[in-house]
């Protein structure tokens, strides 16, 4: 049997390891299938601060998540070897160092065949993990479910920060423009014409309204066969989320998804190739409740029941 969370039968929830899921730890990703991986930074961002505390509190809130996924039958921890990583030695003082660093390190990770699970942090941190991913599977197919975009070209003249990531992804060539989805777009723009550029490059951009008061099921299905026998990767933004499901976070936008959609959409893109996933933007100074961090760990335990050879019962 692979590593397993230990059980609230055997250790109170509240003691033990701060590990997802209070999982084994690990020094790297060497001989495992997923390596959870924290990217504890909020230098990234341009609003409110403090998702560098991102993934301490979304593994902390992680520690009620039971293995069994009783509502669809996913048994991520039969078969997948997963472990804790930790986090990466960002420097905290430095975006663009933070960045290199990042690359480097998912670089290390990929090498091992892992498939990493990323706690974050700001979006910023998606970028160099894209170019670790490119670098190793080509251009991949993207999942990105956001209130934003994060389509702007320069930040107070920074080519690199959270509201930049898929423009340049894009540039890059990091990622396949008409297998990108862009699901949750709402709020206001710089301009009118904000959503027009990335429809040009063949982004299929999926605005909140468009999805309100409706199941995520069907839209998933659409995902999924767009995407299928393509390499994805999943970038999750909590503010995709209404700021009543998720008030913890940077630049949060009325009129998001729930909590069931949420859940609906990743729960439909079972299936797919998937190659990397993460969870940003959980911000717990603005979360002093632990909802937001709560959802977070459960929306990453949803992604991890998604990934390729979890069976189902
Ligand atoms: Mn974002
Ligand atoms: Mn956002």
């Amino acid at each position: 049997m692979p590593n397993q969370p230990i059980s609230g039968n055997d250790l109170p929830r509240f003691a033990g390891p701060g590990t997802f899921m209070r999982l084994p730890a690990a020094a790297s990703a060497e001989g495992l299938d997923v390596a959870v991986v924290g990217v504890p930074m909020d230098h990234g961002t341009s609003w409110r601060s403090g998702t560098r505390f991102g993934p301490q509190q979304i593994r902390a809130q992680s520690a009620m998540i039971r293995p069994y996924a009783v509502q669809t039958g996913a048994a991520p921890f039969d078969a997948l070897q997963v472990a804790d990583i930790g986090d990466v030695a960002i420097n905290t003082f430095d975006l663009a160092d933070t960045i290199r660093i990042i690359t480097e390190a998912y670089g290390t990770i990929l090498t091992h065949g892992a498939i990493p699970a990323t706690l974050g942090g700001d979006h910023t941190l998606t970028l160099p993990i894209l170019r670790a991913v490119a670098a190793r599977h080509g251009p991949v197919a993207l999942v990105h479910v956001d209130a934003h975009a994060d389509v702007n070209d320069v930040m107070f003249g920074v080519r690199e920060a959270h509201g930049t990531v898929f423009r340049r992804a894009h540039e890059e060539g990091l990622i396949v423009p008409d297998k990108v989805w862009q699901v949750g777009l709402r709020g206001t723009g710089y301009t009118a014409e904000d959503f027009d550029e990335p429809r040009d490059w063949g982004f299929h951009l999926v605005t909140a309204p468009e999805i309100w008061h409706q199941s995520l099921a069907p839209l998933a299905a659409r995902i999924r066969a767009d995407l299928a026998g393509h390499k994805v990767y999943v970038s999750y933004d909590i503010d995709s989320l209404d700021p009543a499901f998720a008030p913890g976070t940077g630049t949060p936008e009325i009129g998001g998804l729930t909590t069931p959609q949420a859940m609906e959409l990743i729960r439909g893109l079972r299936g797919l190739d998937i190659v990397g996933v993460d969870m940003v933007e959980v911000s717990p100074p603005y979360d002093p409740s632990g909802n937001t961090a709560l959802v977070a760990a459960n929306l990453m335990f949803e992604m991890l029941c998604i990934l390729p050879g979890v069976p189902y019962r």
